[in-house]
């Protein structure tokens, strides 16, 4: 996923240039080559097995598009004798501008779409923020992948206040992190929330960069235990169809998770007291939008040996 922005990362200091070849479809079925001179086009993804004759200034040169040109520019690919260089024009310049201008727009969006989210609650309620900066109580402890699609908020149509989230890359829960440990104590401890949910969900990156041998620098740390999670499951998992190997170690990272949390002290510390306190592990359907149960909540010290028992053997 990193390779990608790499080699795009040529065209965004560069400029996007696009040209429309309305035979471009046509051209990749017959392999017929498109003679062009546009030399300053962006080749996109949709340009990959494509065929074209650039002009290098003198004469039209052969290229064919391979997915590693992408964000490039035809020009590099048709050399002249002089090496070919992307020369900043002024219009260009401008749209440069204008792309710049066009983010921190949607920034502002970000800024004026909470001004109309606050005035029209309050509207509703007068009292709404009033009360919300009064404390909180959640009785729900959320601790979910940092996927910019788990918007916990929205997908379970909660309110401000309800729910104490923490979120990482992959939804680990290491024994040793003092980030989700405190996190996880504030909850239970001292909020005394009833439920800890520990979720994934589909299609994870994270998941899958932990399957994968590309390294992903930092993060190649954080998901080792997940390719350990791998490993120790390789046989179920490879035995699955290729599409369902991502979802189902992602699965077996909530069920390791679930497991870590009915582990802690501070959980065992507060059945102890005798107070109600479920961990569950869940697992967004990003292709339905729906949570499913992995059916593994923990109630009580009891299921605790169980519970370590499904994460390795039973599934
Ligand atoms: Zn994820």
């Amino acid at each position: 996923m990193h390779a990608s922005l790499v080699t795009r990362a040529r065209s965004v200091w560069k400029g996007p240039f696009f040209v429309h070849f309305p035979n471009l479809q046509e051209s990749i079925r017959s392999g017929t080559p498109i003679k062009t001179m546009a030399r300053a086009c962006t080749i996109m993804p949709n340009m990959v097995n494509a065929k074209f004759l650039v002009h290098n200034g003198k004469d039209y040169l052969p290229v064919r598009v391979t997915e590693d040109m992408v964000g490039r520019k035809l020009g590099e690919f048709s050399h002249t004798r002089k090496s070919f260089s992307y020369r900043l024009t002024k219009n260009k310049y401008k749209m440069m501008a204008n792309q710049v201008q066009g983010n921190n727009n949607s920034i502002n969006c970000v800024i004026e779409n909470n001004k109309n989210w606050a005035a029209e609650i309050q509207a509703k309620n007068p009292d709404f923020f009033v009360n919300l900066a009064k404390g909180q109580s959640p009785k729900l402890l959320w601790i979910g992948c940092s996927d910019s699609r788990m918007a916990v908020d929205v997908l379970t149509q909660t309110k401000p206040g309800d729910i104490f989230i923490h979120r990482n890359i992959a939804n680990r829960i290491p024994s040793e992190d003092l980030n989700v440990l405190s996190v996880i104590e504030y909850a239970v401890k001292h909020l005394r929330v009833e439920h800890v949910v520990v979720a994934g969900h589909t299609s994870c990156g994270g998941v899958k960069a932990a399957m994968s041998n590309d390294s992903v620098g930092i993060l190649d740390h954080w998901l080792r235990p997940i390719k350990d999670l791998y490993l120790a499951n390789e046989e179920e998992i490879n035995s699955l169809p290729e599409e369902s190997r991502v979802d189902r170690l992602g699965e077996l990272n909530v069920i390791q998770g679930v497991n870590t949390v009915s582990k802690l002290p501070v959980v065992h510390e507060a059945w102890k007291e005798g107070r109600e306190l479920y961990v569950h592990g869940w697992m967004l359907q990003l292709h339905t939008g729906l949570l499913k149960d992995l059916d593994i909540s923990v109630s009580g010290p009891k299921q605790v040996e169980n519970i370590y028992k499904l994460s390795t053997s039973q599934h």
